[in-house]
């Protein structure tokens, strides 16, 4: 039987794509082979890659002097590729809401002079550092922020003010909600969270900001290579990229990112507005900088917590175990988790409130 699956990644997929995916791979497209077991370099599989790269292009509304790569190592291994590939004065400013913005700071500090814009660490990381305060140092390279924080579950609802170059990892929400591509200089995304199974990472970068490689970049982190290539320089995850495919044609079948936006925010709001109206549960975000993907939440102790996780797996809901860092529970309500599964969560938590208020 199928559960409601909250977990922050891997996630839950449309069950459409999981069912094409099965259908197709003891023979994917009359080749007698599945996807997984075919050259990266036969027709089938080009297919693949080209139709993923286009349909991606598409639902984000990719502009022409973009480059689209399917990479791997995950979001982290962009924390390290972004300072070797964008740094040229060496320099850049990082904005710490949370622990992936942490992590990526660190890796920097490994290859230039990193600052720190603006940090929520002494609250917990319970809100984002307001835009029109956050002053940024002269001459960096980039800003580097996250865009939605899947730990504490927190979001950016206006961007840093710069000049300078806009880095975002945007792992946790990509095609959540529209965005603007044009006023990035590169977007990454791990897959494992609201698009594909692991292995395959997104990243989006200006074509004007390629070529720049420090010289001790890694031939397989040098988005120059990977480009010129398109994406093809060795052996691709050609399992996750093919699920990416399926689920951007899901995406797409729907009426895309401005139609599954207005799905998230209706789950979200549910959500949080059950939230707010209880004395039971809290969320300790700020109002304002909640994230529509990620929601914490914690009820009057940590024992009833630890009932509440236990119990909600006995009704088919599972993973909502917060992360250790964060405690409590959260509830990851991705693009595939559907409006019945939040619902089915809510009642959940009512019951669950009545029987041990
Ligand atoms: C999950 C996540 C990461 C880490 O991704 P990996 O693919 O495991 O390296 C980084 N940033 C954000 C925002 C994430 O949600």
């Amino acid at each position: 039987m199928r559960v409601f699956n909250f977990a922050a990644g891997p996630s839950t997929l449309p069950i459409p794509v999981l069912e094409q995916a099965q259908k197709e791979l003891l023979d994917f497209n009359g080749t007698g082979m599945s996807i997984t077991e075919m050259s990266h370099r036969s027709k089938p599989f080009m297919a693949v890659n080209d139709e993923a790269n286009a349909l991606l292009r598409e639902l984000m509304n990719i502009p022409d002097d973009y480059s689209v790569l399917f990479v791997q190592g995950g979001a982290s291994q962009q924390f390290a590729a972004v300072p070797l590939n964008l740094l040229k004065n060496g320099k850049a400013d990082y904005i710490l809401t949370g622990n992936f913005a942490t992590k990526a700071y660190e890796e920097g500090l490994k290859y230039g002079d990193m600052a720190i814009a603006a940090s929520s660490k002494e609250a917990n990381y319970t809100y984002i550092p307001d835009m029109n305060e956050v002053k940024f140092r002269d001459g960096i390279d980039y800003v580097h922020f996250t865009y939605n924080n899947t730990i504490f579950g927190s979001r950016f609802t206006t961007l840093p003010k710069t000049d300078a170059t806009l880095v975002t990892d945007m792992s946790s929400n990509i095609l959540s909600e529209v965005v603007d591509v044009s006023k990035f200089g590169l977007i990454y995304a791990g897959a494992q969270k609201n698009i594909a199974p692991a292995g395959v990472t997104i990243v989006i970068v200006k074509k004007e900001l390629l070529g720049n490689a420090s010289p001790i970049c890694p031939t397989m982190l040098n988005y120059a290579i990977h480009d010129k290539n398109d994406s093809l320089y060795n052996t691709p995850p050609c399992f996750p990229i093919y699920v990416s495919m399926l689920v951007f044609r899901w995406l797409k079948a729907m009426g895309g990112v401005p139609a599954i936006q207005k799905i998230n925010e209706e789950k979200a709001k549910m959500l949080y507005d059950f939230i707010d109206n209880s004395s039971f549960y809290t969320n300790k975000i700020n109002k304002k900088d909640r994230s529509i993907m990620n929601v914490p939440f914690v009820s009057p102790s940590e024992e009833l917590d630890a009932k509440f996780i236990k119990e909600a797996t006995a009704e088919g809901l599972v993973s909502l175990k917060g992360h250790r860092l964060a405690g409590g529970m959260r509830a990851s309500i991705y693009n595939a988790m559907p409006v019945e599964g939040v619902k089915a969560l809510i009642n959940f938590m009512k019951k669950f409130e009545m029987e041990n208020r």
